[in-house]
């Protein structure tokens, strides 16, 4: 009896379960309705398998199936983009809110994003967009013009691509980027960076500049707190200084999970040995989000510290973010040691800086028109 009573169980479980997917499926199916989109990079496999190679997942989705980004879908053999042109985030930021200390100081960028992410970071600050499929959020369709049109309308000087994970809509940047560059607009993507080579290849050809939000220098952190893996990251922003597109490195320090001295200055050296002492590498304080709300917000002796070692070790432009510390938000001449851009937040209060030169003749590396 007890036994009959067990198939039974497993059966109806069985049967909801198979119901959920196939509603998800065919939910999936309805909502890319008229405004189908067709993704890159993807392979296709027997049976109507497709294998898609934007990120490092490589996902193999059979018909109907949605990556675990939740923006891409394999109909009928076919890849597509379930969140092409579907804005679900939309603001005009000052560009040091990326941040990006090194491009265009004192600028605005108009910044977008839309549901989805290839990572779940378990202390995701835009997880309402991030964690959820497209139908989930409140989105409003715009295509790449109307997109350019309302960012020179706002008087931005640039188009970012951010709040989630823009490589999940590469499709959507790159017929943006295009239309921004013929307007005279910069295009700054903010990214994980966890990506493939031939698709991020393929997009620095249209980008001005990247930051990485790099999550912590052990793969065991990158497995624990996002489901991703440290190795592609690194490979990531070697590709980007290589390219010659402007770079700048963002890392959360989350107490007592990515914070220790072994952890930081391996991110250091690595940065200095890698990318040279010159890419801006930014050190931003923890604050409880999404699902960790366990741990207090990071000491404010910690983040110093951060800063210090890596000044001491010799890398050039080194800055804390969420500390309200306009000093070490300030950039300084490596050689007279002046500060040239003064900073309060998000926010600059002097620029001494003309074309990226100090008085002294010293060039500040960066994108500065
Ligand atoms: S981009 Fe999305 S669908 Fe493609 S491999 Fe990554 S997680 Fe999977």
């Amino acid at each position: 009896m007890k036994e009959r009573i067990g198939a039974v169980i497993f059966l109806v479980v069985v049967t909801l379960v198979s119901l959920v997917i196939i509603y998800g499926r065919e939910k999936a199916k309805r909502e890319v309705g008229g405004n189908l989109h067709q993704a890159k990079f993807y392979q296709k496999d027997l049976g109507g398998i497709v294998t898609c190679e934007l990120c490092p997942n490589r996902c193999v989705l059979s018909d109907g199936q949605i990556g675990t980004c939740r923006a891409r879908i394999n109909i009928k053999g076919e890849l597509y983009s379930l969140v092409y042109g579907k804005i679900a985030s939309m603001h005009v930021d000052p560009i040091e809110k990326k941040p990006f200390f090194h491009v265009l100081p004192g600028t605005n960028a108009f910044s977008i994003a839309t549901a989805g992410c290839n990572l779940q970071c378990k202390f995701c600050q835009n997880w309402q967009i991030s964690q959820f499929f497209p139908w989930e959020t409140q989105s409003i369709y715009m295509t790449p013009q109307e997109v350019v049109d309302s960012a020179v309308k706002s008087g931005a000087n640039s188009i970012a691509y951010t709040y989630s994970e823009p490589t999940i809509f590469i499709e959507y940047i790159m017929d943006i980027a295009k239309l921004a560059h013929e307007r005279g607009l910069k295009n700054v993507v903010v990214s994980a960076g966890f990506i493939n080579e031939e698709p991020l290849r393929e997009l620095l050809k249209y980008v001005d500049a990247m930051k990485i939000d790099f999550k912590g220098f052990s793969e065991k952190f990158y497995e624990k707190m996002t489901n991703g893996h440290l190795e592609p990251v690194l490979k990531t922003m070697k590709i980007i200084k290589e390219s010659g597109v402007w770079l700048e490195i963002v890392n959360l320090v989350v107490p007592t999970e990515n914070d220790s001295d072994e952890e930081i200055k391996g991110l250091i050296n690595w940065v200095k040995e890698n990318l040279g002492d010159s890419v801006p590498l930014h050190f931003t304080r923890f604050h409880p989000d999404y699902m960790i709300q366990n741990l207090p917000p990071t000491p404010l002796e910690t983040m110093q510290k951060a800063r210090d070692m890596a000044l001491s070790a010799g890398l050039k432009y080194v800055y804390t973010g969420n500390v309200g510390d306009s000093d070490s938000e300030s950039t300084y001449c490596p050689i007279s040691k002046e500060k040239v851009i003064e900073r309060k937040g998000f926010f600059v209060l002097s620029n001494d800086l003309k074309s990226g030169m100090c008085s002294d003749g010293e060039k500040i590396p960066g994108v500065w028109q």
